[in-house]
């Protein structure tokens, strides 16, 4: 008979800096393990604890209502003896006591090297300690290997093998927000504002804020600037300054330097610009600000998935370290000892001066670039080969936060190879009544943060008879290639002006679509413009509204936008640890409410809950509505909880946008525009929609639309997040464990 394997019992730690979603983490490796049938303890204070035996059993309580808190509800810090063979000796030690040989540690750079010694030096250490009498023969037996898995948390997202790492996005709301004040200030007075963000050897925090804010420069430690920076700079303002820039926002890494690798600190560039410029520039230091405050939606999202990702890790069993990465938008495991090495490999490119080498392993080339067309003063006069071309811009659909990042990017890369950009007002309603407006440079200087669409937007869709009109206006303008930012509206109009060339030569020019719906539900992009704004609005809505039940018990029932797509709905409940949540993806039916019933009243009655949440999409069934869904739970409860209703409505669609959707407008206007400049140049008058599937762009013909999508229910046929619904609600049921 085969024997029972025996149990794995896993330690959960968080070390060296704090990050907003180590608690996801720790919440989803913790209750990952337990689910699994592991025994779990938490090691408090990073590596002081393990070294000083702060080790405790965890349960699946021990780790409610942290996710949506900063830091770590299991302390970090930074360890001296842990460096020292005798220090990591009395760490396993301790270690061997509860019978964990699994770890895992969420910490950054530092955190995971030290690891990796620990991993790799365990066969030794428990020689040692065998030999010291401190551990038996059958616990050296029983104990041969060190397993680890890695979460890099680390708000500089400064690791190799990933594009994110836990915190950089909630950091960049941070930043984004504090520099947006400022920028308010800063336009009043007309000043030039110096601002310090975090960095070592990371221009991550530095390059993609100076986007996100529309900054006038940006210093990082991968490209440092040319030797005559200062004059440069200062001449740049003042031009700015002349072209009516009323604020300019200075972005300084901490970790900055020149070529020569001397710092350029953010005080240094404050006393250039004084002496340069015949005023007085402000420096903020932004700090520890940056580390602080309640994780973002991603964040959240992210340490839950890759929580959940290192119990499947280490229940593998193959004996090497892994590391725990978001590559392409997909979590997946990669060697531990390999992304180390990688990382301090474009440290030290940074540190010998190898920007070029820094540059390349970091792959980041093409958004630096796109900043620094951005954030000239005006355009750099390049023009375009060939005659001037007329390309317009257009919004249709619902507004979705980042548009306005997304046209402004789109103007000022157009005048920067020379074309004449117009702007359609109010969609299609301006190119039926020829309400068209031309820009210049400066008329979107100021578009950075503001949500909405700057042109205005509505859902019109053009019928046969005012195509007509609309081919006179596009006539009338000479518009050769048309940028349409919008949503579902948007791809329809498209796809009917692309089949009206045939009827009207006029409309037979280029269109491109560029994915804006804050119910993300485009085909060809993973992540459309808005969607993460709307994720956030939704997550600090119901973080209040959990938070407002502080007395009675009692269960949330919140309806969410995003039409026939359970997008929002799926990542806010996963973000903000919902029981359950109701897609059109899924259906509802009587004997699934009355499963979830049964369970929501046993945790009220056995398991001391005092608050459930159920998140429901806007159109999950026709028949299982909110009331219904919500009159059933409060008559069938027996009195244990009663259920209150909320529907978030409109506030979803407003606010400013995050900094990840401006970031994504500006991307997503960058390949739009290339779209349209090549197919000019080519002569190729086909339309397309483009997106991004990972961190990949792709281009599909406009004709291929209907075999992407489902019409009925305006969504499309894959949705690659619908696999994490097991995810996020089995992380929020205690099972019967
Ligand atoms: P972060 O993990 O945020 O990069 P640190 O670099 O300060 O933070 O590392 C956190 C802790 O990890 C250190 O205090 C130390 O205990 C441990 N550590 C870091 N590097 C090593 C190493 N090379 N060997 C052993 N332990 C290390």
């Amino acid at each position: 008979m085969p024997s029972k394997p025996i149990k794995k019992t896993i330690g959960v730690m968080t070390s060296g800096g704090d990050a907003q979603g180590m608690n996801a983490a720790i919440r989803a490796a913790v209750r990952g393990a337990l689910i699994r049938e592991c025994d779990v303890y938490a090691i408090y204070e990073g590596y002081t604890g393990m070294v000083d035996n702060l080790i405790k059993p965890v349960q699946w309580e021990s780790v409610s209502s942290i996710m949506q808190h900063g830091g770590t509800a299991i302390g970090t810090a930074r360890c001296q003896r842990f460096r020292q063979f005798s220090g990591r000796l009395r760490a396993a030690e301790n270690l061997l006591k509860y019978g964990i040989d699994n770890l895992i540690v969420i910490g950054g750079d530092g955190s995971l090297s030290g690891a990796d010694v620990f991993a790799q030096e365990w066969p030794q250490i428990i020689d040692e300690l065998f030999k010291q009498g401190k551990i038996s023969a059958l616990k050296r037996k029983r104990h041969p290997e060190l397993r680890i898995v890695g979460i890099v948390g680390s708000i500089d997202n400064d690791m190799a093998n990933t594009d994110m790492t836990l915190g950089a996005d909630s950091a960049l709301h941070r930043i984004t927000g504090a520099i947006d004040a400022l920028s308010s200030t800063a336009h009043s007075h007309q000043r030039v504002f110096v601002v310090e963000v975090m960095g070592r050897n990371c221009g991550y925090l530095a390059s993609m804020s100076a986007i996100a804010t529309g900054a006038s420069y940006a210093f990082i430690p991968e490209s440092p600037p040319p030797d005559n920076w200062g004059q440069t700079l200062c001449r740049q303002l003042r031009t700015a300054r002349k072209a009516g820039r009323r604020d300019s926002i200075i972005i300084v890494a901490e970790g900055a330097t020149d070529r020569r690798g001397n710092p350029i600190s953010s005080s240094r560039v404050k006393e250039v610009l004084d002496q340069n410029m015949g005023m007085e520039s402000r420096l903020t230091i932004l700090g520890h600000v940056q580390r602080g405050g309640a994780p973002s939606a991603f964040d959240r999202y992210l340490g839950t998935a890759s929580g959940v990702a290192a119990v499947s890790e280490l229940l593998k069993n193959d004996g090497e370290s892994r590391i725990i990465v978001m590559k392409d938008n997909r979590i997946k495991a990669v060697s531990l000892r390999e992304t180390v090495a990688k990382t301090h490999a474009v440290a030290e490119a940074v540190k010998n001066c190898d920007f070029k080498q820094a540059m390349a392993l970091r792959g980041s080339g093409i958004m630096n670039s796109v900043l620094e067309t951005l954030s000239l003063p005006g355009a750099p006069g390049r023009g375009c080969a060939g005659k001037q071309r007329t390309l317009a811009l257009i919004t249709c659909g619902w507004p979705a936060p980042g548009m306005n990042n997304a046209l402004r990017t789109a103007v000022r890369l157009g005048l920067a190879q020379g074309c004449r950009m117009l702007g359609i007002k109010q969609g299609a309603e301006g190119l039926i009544n020829n309400d068209v407006h031309e820009f210049g440079w400066m008329d979107v200087e100021e578009w950075v943060a503001s949500g909405g669409s700057k042109l205005g937007a509505n859902r019109t869709i053009p019928n046969e008879e005012e195509f007509k009109t609309v081919a006179a206006t596009v006539k009338k303008h000479k518009i050769d290639g048309l940028l349409m930012i919008g949503g579902w509206t948007a791809y329809i109009i498209a796809e009917r002006i692309d089949r009206m060339g045939e009827i009207y030569p006029e409309l037979d020019i280029p269109v491109v679509c560029v994915p804006a719906s804050i119910n993300n539900n485009l085909p060809g992009s993973e992540l459309a413009i808005g969607a993460d704004t709307a994720l956030n609005t939704i997550v600090e809505a119901v973080d209040k509204i959990k938070n407002s039940a502080d007395t009675s018990r009692r269960v949330f029932m919140v309806e969410v936008m995003g039409r026939y797509c359970g997008y929002l709905a799926l990542m806010s409940g996963l973000a903000t640890g919902a029981e359950y949540i109701y897609l059109h993806e899924q259906g509802i039916d009587l004997k699934l409410l009355q499963e979830q019933l049964k369970k929501l009243t046993r945790g009220f009655k056995k398991e001391g809950r005092d608050i459930g949440l159920l998140i429901r999409n806007e159109k999950a069934s026709e028949a299982y509505t909110m009331d219904f869904i919500a009159q059933l739970f409060d008559a069938e409860s027996g009195g244990l909880f009663d259920v209150r209703k909320t529907i978030l409505g409109p506030m979803q669609q407003g606010g400013d946008p995050t900094p990840f959707d401006r970031i994504q407008g500006t991307r997503l206007a960058y390949d739009g525009m290339l779209q349209l400049f090549e197919k000019l140049k080519s002569g190729d008058k086909t339309s397309a929609f483009i997106g991004f599937c990972g961190s990949k762009s792709s281009v599909y013909p406009m004709r291929e639309l209907g075999s992407m999508v489902s019409r009925t229910h305006q969504r499309p046929s894959g949705q690659w997040w619908e696999s994490l619904v097991n995810i996020a609600t089995g992380l929020a049921i205690k099972p019967n464990i």
